[in-house]
C-alpha cells in the first residue's frame, strides 16, 4: 500500500508531468480585460484604421475590448519602442508596418528595438500598395510629366511624409533615389494629418499607403499618378500602375501587422493569432479593407512564423536602399 507521503509524491509528480503539457495559467483564461493596442500613428491615416478594423472584430472573438492608443513621434519608432518594453502579457500589442519593422532599421543607428529580437509576431493584417501622390493643383498631369516636373524644380518641390523611417518617407526616398532629386521633406505624425495638408494644397506630393488615398481619390480631393505595383489596384481601376505609366522601377507595397512585446506566451500568441485569422475571414472586415485598397493576406501568410519571415525579408530589402539616405 502506498504511504500517504508517496501518495503525494506521485500525485506531485504526475502533476508536473501534466504541467509540462498545460497551457500557462496566465494564457488559460486570456484575456481576462482590456488589451491595448498601440498604433504608432495619428488617428485616421492607414495603420489607424487598418488596426481599428480588425481589432473591432478580433475584440468580438476575444470577448474583451482592445483599445487603441496612439502613441505619436520620431516616424514611429516611439510607439515601437513603448511596446518592446512593455509586460509581455499580452495586455499590451503594437501594430508595427514596413517602416518600424524594417525601414526604421537602416535609418535609426541607435534604434532601441530590434524588430525580429524585440518582439513576437503575431499575425499579417494587410498588405498597402503604395501610390504615388500629389495636390489637386500640382501642374504635372501624368507620371512621365511629374518626374520632368519634380526633377526640374527639385530644389523648390517638398514631399509630405509620417516621419523618418515611415513608409511614406521609405518609399518617397526610394522613388526620390530612382528619380536622383532630394525634395524638401515635410514630417506629419502620421499620414492622416500628412493627407489633409496635401487635400489643403500645403504640400507637393507624398508616397502613401492606399488606404489613405481611395476615399480622397474618389472624391477628387488629390491626384494619384500610379499605383507601385505589378498590377493595378481593384479598388482604383483608373489609376496605372508605375509601369503603365513609364517608371517600372518604382514598385513598393507596405504592410501592417500586429506584433507583442518579446516572451509573450506561445498560447496568447497562438490566441491573438486566431482571433486576427477570424477578423480576416469575416465578410465584413474583407469587405471595408479591400473597399480601401488593402490586399489581404492568404491564410498561409498569417502565420506568425510567415510574419517573422517577411520582417527579416523587409530588413534585408530596405537596408541597401535605405542606407546611403543617413
Ligand atoms: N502611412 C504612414 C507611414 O507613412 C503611417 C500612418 O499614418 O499610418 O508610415
Amino acid at each position: 500500500m502506498m504511504s500517504v507521503r508517496s501518495l503525494a509524491g506521485a500525485c506531485l509528480s504526475a502533476f508536473a508531468a501534466l504541467g509540462a503539457f498545460a497551457v500557462p495559467a496566465s494564457a488559460q483564461n486570456y484575456p481576462t480585460r482590456t488589451i491595448t493596442m498601440i498604433v504608432p500613428f495619428a488617428a485616421g491615416g492607414p495603420t489607424d484604421v487598418i488596426s481599428r478594423i480588425v481589432t473591432a472584430h478580433m475584440a468580438q472573438t476575444l470577448g474583451q475590448s482592445i483599445v487603441i492608443e496612439n502613441v505619436v513621434g520620431a516616424g514611429g519608432t516611439t510607439a515601437t519602442t513603448r511596446a518592446a518594453r512593455a509586460a509581455n502579457d499580452g495586455y499590451t500589442l503594437v501594430t508595427g508596418h514596413m517602416g518600424t519593422h524594417a525601414a526604421s532599421v537602416p535609418l535609426y543607428p541607435k534604434l532601441a528595438y530590434h524588430p525580429e529580437k524585440d518582439f513576437e509576431p503575431v499575425a499579417l493584417l494587410a498588405g498597402t500598395p503604395i501610390l504615388i501622390l500629389a495636390r489637386k493643383d500640382f501642374p504635372p498631369k501624368d507620371l512621365k510629366e511629374f518626374v520632368a516636373y519634380v526633377k526640374a524644380n527639385a530644389d523648390k518641390v517638398n514631399a509630405a511624409h509620417a516621419g523618418i523611417g515611415s513608409v511614406s518617407h521609405a518609399s518617397c526616398e526610394l522613388l526620390n533615389s530612382i528619380l536622383d532629386v532630394k525634395p524638401v521633406g515635410v514630417p506629419f505624425n502620421g499620414t492622416g494629418p500628412a493627407m489633409n495638408a496635401l487635400v489643403a494644397g500645403q504640400v507637393d506630393y507624398m508616397c502613401d499607403q492606399i488606404v489613405n488615398a481611395v476615399p480622397q481619390i474618389n472624391a477628387g480631393t488629390i491626384k494619384a499618378y500610379a499605383v507601385a505595383t505589378p498590377e493595378r489596384n481593384p479598388s482604383l481601376p483608373n489609376v496605372p500602375t508605375t509601369a503603365e505609366a513609364g517608371l517600372p522601377a518604382f514598385q513598393a507595397q507596405a504592410w501592417n501587422a500586429i506584433f507583442a512585446p518579446k516572451g509573450t506566451s506561445p498560447a496568447i500568441i497562438a490566441t491573438l493569432n486566431a482571433a486576427a485569422n477570424k477578423a480576416l475571414d469575416d465578410e465584413n472586415v474583407r469587405k471595408r479593407l479591400l473597399e480601401l485598397g488593402s490586399v489581404i493576406p492568404a491564410p498561409a501568410n498569417r502565420t506568425p512564423e510567415a510574419l517573422a519571415t517577411l520582417v527579416k525579408n523587409e530588413i534585408a530589402k530596405w537596408t541597401p536602399v535605405l542606407k546611403p539616405a543617413t
